[in-house]
């Protein structure tokens, strides 16, 4: 963890599906190990049940909130520091924007192509809107965008993406060599790692296979 005694920045995720898929499961405890490792603070909140994401997540409890952002934050003065992560946000985030918020709030919505605009729930409840640029991204990858650019003080310019990569997919067993055919589109960007690869989390690629059956459209 970042050596500071508090944490700079709090993101909050509010999860906005009826379920709690294995997809958000697997983003949900990437962003929360990422917060963890930069110093910020994490939280879900409007869970249906919180002890029962405690278990599926193994997050911790103080991690995982039944209240609504919209509670946390009632007044228009509290919601001037918490900076919607917002499609359709006026404004690109900027360097700066680490400065004028305390807290980073994010749809916990799974990805759909054409976008719904359900950030919109969140829009309606008046919080200041900033965007990522025009390409939807995934809720960890958009949690990890924002903290480069707040905490890392970089421009969005200046992030290496992958946009719409083709995941090739392994042989389902594991062991077989993979086949080249079998590969998935994903309609979203991601930041580009070290290794030249979209940085997903752990677990994604193994889950895209599993779920091959299904069909992406499905799942998204
Ligand atoms: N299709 C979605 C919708 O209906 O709004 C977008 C959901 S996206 C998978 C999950 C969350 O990531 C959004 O609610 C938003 O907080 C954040 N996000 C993703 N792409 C973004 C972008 N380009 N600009 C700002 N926020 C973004």
């Amino acid at each position: 963890m970042a050596d500071q005694l508090a944490p700079k920045h709090t993101f909050i995720v509010e999860h906005l599906d009826p379920e709690l898929e294995e997809w958000q499961a697997l983003e949900y405890r990437t962003i929360h190990q990422e917060c963890h490792d930069s110093g910020s603070h994490f939280i879900i909140s409007g869970l249906t049940d919180s002890n029962g994401a405690q278990q599926r997540l193994g997050l911790p409890a103080n991690s995982l909130q039944q209240q609504s952002v919209e509670k946390m934050y009632p007044t228009p003065e509290a919601r001037q520091k918490v900076c919607l992560l917002d499609p359709k946000g006026e404004k690109d985030i900027c360097p700066e924007d680490g400065e004028l918020f305390d807290v980073f709030l994010f749809g916990g919505i799974l990805g759909d192509d054409p976008p719904r605009d359900r950030t919109g729930e969140l829009r309606s409840k008046g919080f200041v809107g900033r965007r990522l640029g025009p390409e939807q991204m995934t809720t960890d990858t958009a949690a990890r965008v924002t903290r480069i650019v707040v905490q890392q003080n970089k421009r969005l310019s200046e992030i290496p993406y992958v946009d719409r990569p083709d995941i090739q997919l392994p042989a389902a067993d594991g062991e077989s060599a993979p086949n080249p055919n079998e590969s998935v589109s994903m309609p979203f960007k991601y930041v580009k790692g070290e290794d030249g690869q979209p940085v997903m989390p752990n677990g994604m690629v193994k889950l895209l296979v599993a779920d091959m059956d299904k069909g992406i459209e499905d799942l998204l």
